[in-house]
């Protein structure tokens, strides 16, 4: 079995200790993770802040060619990497292809914004002053990465960092690291400059404080649960670090009776089913008005029920197993709680597949009052939760009622209804008629405590580049 190791100043370091990486289809260890200890880190950290001049300075493009290599490479290796992403996490085969491919765009778009670290001039307001706002790249970045997008979250951290003239030290969530292996392998074979990419894993809490008392480490990049992003919050007090957080959501889905209801059902199916529902940006209140439940729920039915759950690496798997057995639980104890409260099952909610996988049935329920816990807290899962509203007043409400706000989801053909709602639905993306709104070229983040700060798009570079005044007296 093999061991992957940490990349460490340009090395790949096997180290004493690695922790076991299961398979969530069956539960068995299928590869071995290096780990290392704090001090690791911070040397890590050290040595990231001695390749920082030389990266800050290279010319934009140039810093944009070594992120078009990196694409390159994890192109060339798509089908394995994809095939890792799998492994370690379950998702469909083609899901885990898209993942990569995602990786690739979001690499290409930073390159491209390498070139465009545009500062301002500023009209002076007294004679003879000239004011300039110019960016410069902030430091050392640290980036906190998740599992459920293993290598895209990963990427859409270290393309901006990098590209912005920021050296990056990756820790992948534990359940994941292998894929964040190979695209150290893939930055190696790019030639970046030693210490600009730096892979390290182990303890979350010890490596987490590492970055946050590390005085070399200027920033952390974050996606993951609001419970841990808070405990970053408080760590960054003491030296008033910034971060970039993309927490929880729980997305509201409001299908209007103007909808196009096959586009409706289509789109809410990708916003809840794609990646088995692990996904922050996942449905999770689905508001279905009155006057067209009777056509959309059958449809919406019909779909989850026709999908096949199994291993991902078999062709024509939709859903894929959940990270691990402890998810599967969580899932059903919301499904419990709400047939408790009075909601009805409509499909699902059993364990599926074989004893060792991490597999549960697409699950539907209907009438879920808003007390349950699959409304308040994160599913995290393939278990939908139907409710029927009436006007468009109290459909709105119930979607803001929440202390979340990453996404929310909107099908409607009325467009004054569509720019009413852009602009009351308190969410940092809005699908309108798109059950799948992420795009390298456009922001992505939450309000509220869906976290703070953008990814993607040119808010995205703008998270590693600090804005400095410059007053100049001439003459
Ligand atoms: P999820 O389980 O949804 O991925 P977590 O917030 O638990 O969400 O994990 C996201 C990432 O944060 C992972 O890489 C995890 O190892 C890391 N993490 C967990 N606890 C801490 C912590 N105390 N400090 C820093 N990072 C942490």
């Amino acid at each position: 079995m093999k061991t992957h190791p940490l990349y460490l100043n340009g090395e790949f370091i096997l180290t004493e200790d690695s922790l076991p990486v299961r398979n969530p289809a069956t539960g068995q260890i299928f590869a071995r993770m290096s780990i290392c200890a704090r001090e690791t880190v911070g040397r890590a950290l050290d040595d990231a802040h001695r390749a920082f001049p030389a990266w800050r300075v290279i010319p934009g493009k140039s810093r944009g060619d070594f992120l078009l290599r990196i694409a390159a490479e994890l192109e060339r290796r798509k089908e394995e990497i994809a095939r890792v992403i799998t492994l370690e996490n379950g998702k469909p085969l083609t899901q885990s292809q898209g993942e990569v491919a995602m990786t690739v765009d979001h690499l290409r778009w930073f390159a491209e914004e390498a070139r465009r670290g545009y500062g301002r001039i500023v009209p002076p307001q007294t004679e003879g002053k000239r004011h300039l706002a110019i960016k410069t790249p902030l430091g050392v970045v640290a980036a906190i990465s998740p599992w459920n997008f293993p290598l895209m979250l990963a990427g859409r951290k270290i393309a901006p960092a990098l590209a912005a003239g920021c050296p990056v030290v990756l820790k992948p969530a534990s359940a994941t690291p292998v894929c964040a292996a190979l695209f150290a392998e893939c930055v190696h074979t790019a030639g970046l400059p030693r210490g600009v990419f730096q892979l390290v894993a182990g303890a979350a809490s010890e490596i987490g404080a590492e970055f946050l008392e590390h005085p070399r480490c200027r920033k952390i990049t974050f996606t993951g649960s609001t419970e841990v992003g808070r405990i970053l919050i408080a760590g960054a007090a003491a030296q008033v670090k910034p971060l970039s957080l993309e927490l929880g959501g729980h997305s509201p889905v409001l299908v209007f009776d103007d909808a196009d209801l096959a586009r409706a059902v289509e789109g809410t199916m990708i916003a809840k089913f794609r990646n088995t529902g692990q996904s922050c940006i996942a449905a999770n209140r689905i508001y279905v008005q009155r006057s067209c439940a009777e056509k959309f729920i059958p449809a919406f039915l019909e779909r989850a029920r026709a999908l096949r759950v199994g291993h991902g690496l078999d062709p024509g798997v939709d859903l894929g197993p959940l990270i691990n057995s402890a998810a599967v639980d969580l899932a059903l104890s919301h499904v419990a709680d709400a047939q408790g409260r009075g909601a009805k099952l409509l499909c699902g909610g059993r364990r599926a597949g074989d004893a060792g996988g991490a597999f549960l049935e697409p699950t539907v329920l209907l009438d879920v009052p808003g007390a349950a816990l699959g409304m308040c807290d994160e599913t995290f899962g393939p278990v939908a939760y139907l409710n029927v509203f009436d006007t468009e007043a109290e459909a709105v409400e119930r979607a803001n009622d929440t202390t979340y706000g990453l996404a929310a989801y909107v099908f409607t053909r009325d467009l004054n209804r569509a720019f009413r709602l852009m602009e009351s639905l308190e969410a940092g993306m809005i699908g309108i008629n798109d059950g799948l709104p992420t795009a390298s070229n456009a922001p992505f983040g939450g309000v509220k405590q869906s976290g703070w700060g953008r990814e993607l798009g040119v808010e995205g570079m703008d998270a590693f580049l600090e804005t400095k005044h410059v007053s100049l007296v001439v003459g």
